[in-house]
């Protein structure tokens, strides 16, 4: 291990299936990859490939001059970072998180990471462990920009696109939550669906050629919508919510027809009807964005 970390020195501290993709295109890119996983054995592919094997965290940090973190959530972050022996080794190294957890997760570790001298840039991933190292990779990044320049060309080699968010250390991880808010709720609907649909005699793959067209639908209208709620104006001329409600109602109807829980819809419905009640029943669906953030 070299006492004297290059710039071309990275460690990656957490080997899941995202920590394994994350060393694979650092190994890929040529660069001197030394790794760690709490449970041993994890390693050993990469290894194959030419990535050192820390035997202890402390090891692997005193490795590099860039570590990525890239565990299950911050409480996994904080068991590793936070033992004297590995947050004394981090000391003057900068530490790139990119653990999925909330923003108050990331500004408190920030925080800590300010007091040990420990440089910190926190991250989200918001792309599947198969697209680290393609062009298709998304990395989201808040912090110091001067971390996110020094360290650019390392991080760049997992490929795809690499946005700086800001300053506030806690940004990456909102725009985290808010995309995974949709991802969820969709995929959600979209177990949902299945489970009605096999009510009423439908198969998965008879309804999947007209689910595409719904997917389609998606993307073209959040960008249309997110027009409506920065400018405030929640049109609701084509499709007012009243009648957004009484299609979510039949859903509700239809799944508890069979027994299914219609929980998330009903949840949904209330929320529209909150909207209608409160007068909005000729605004756009997306009016309840609004409603939910009144306080
Ligand atoms: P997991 O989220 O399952 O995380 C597994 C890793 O966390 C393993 O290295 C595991 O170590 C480690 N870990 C869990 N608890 C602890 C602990 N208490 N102390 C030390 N290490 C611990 O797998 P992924 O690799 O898929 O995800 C890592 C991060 O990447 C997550 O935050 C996830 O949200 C994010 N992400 C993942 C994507 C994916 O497609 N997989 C996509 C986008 C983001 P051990 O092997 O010892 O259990």
């Amino acid at each position: 291990m070299s006492a004297h970390p290059v710039p071309s020195d990275v460690t990656v501290l957490g080997l899941g299936p995202m920590g394994r993709a994350l060393a694979g295109a650092f190994l890929d890119a040529g660069l001197r990859t030394t790794v760690w996983n709490r449970t041993p054995g994890r390693d050993r592919e990469l290894v194959e490939r030419g990535a050192l094997s820390a035997p202890t965290a402390a090891e692997a940090v005193a490795a590099s001059g860039l570590i990525v973190v890239c565990v299950v959530n911050y409480d996994a972050v904080d068991a590793i970072l936070r033992p004297e022996r590995v947050a004394g080794a981090l000391h003057g190294r900068t530490v790139v998180n990119l653990t999925a957890d909330t923003p108050d997760r990331a500004r408190a570790l920030a925080a800590w990471a300010g007091e040990h001298g420990i440089r910190y840039l926190d991250g989200a991933i918001m792309t599947p462990t198969t697209t680290i190292g393609t062009p298709d990779a998304v990395f989201l990044y808040s912090g110091p920009e001067e971390l996110r320049r020094e360290h650019r060309p390392v991080l760049d080699t997992l490929g795809g696109t690499h946005t700086h968010l800001g300053e506030d250390i806690g940004r990456a991880a909102a725009y985290d939550i808010a995309l995974l808010d949709i991802f969820w709720t969709a995929m959600a609907g979209y177990a949902h669906a299945l489970a009605v649909a096999k009510a009423e005699g439908i198969t998965a793959r008879e309804l999947a050629p007209f689910t595409q067209g719904i997917g389609a639908i998606l993307s073209p209208t959040f960008q249309e919508l997110a027009e409506d709620v920065d400018s405030g104006t929640y049109s609701g001329e084509e499709n007012p919510i009243t009648s957004s409600a009484s299609s979510m109602a039949h859903i509700v109807h239809t799944s508890e027809a069979h027994g299914i829980d219609a929980g998330v819809m009903r949840a949904a419905e209330g929320w529209a009807r909150r909207a209608i009640g409160l007068g909005h029943g000729g605004d756009g669906f997306i009016r309840i964005a609004e409603v939910l953030g009144r306080h």
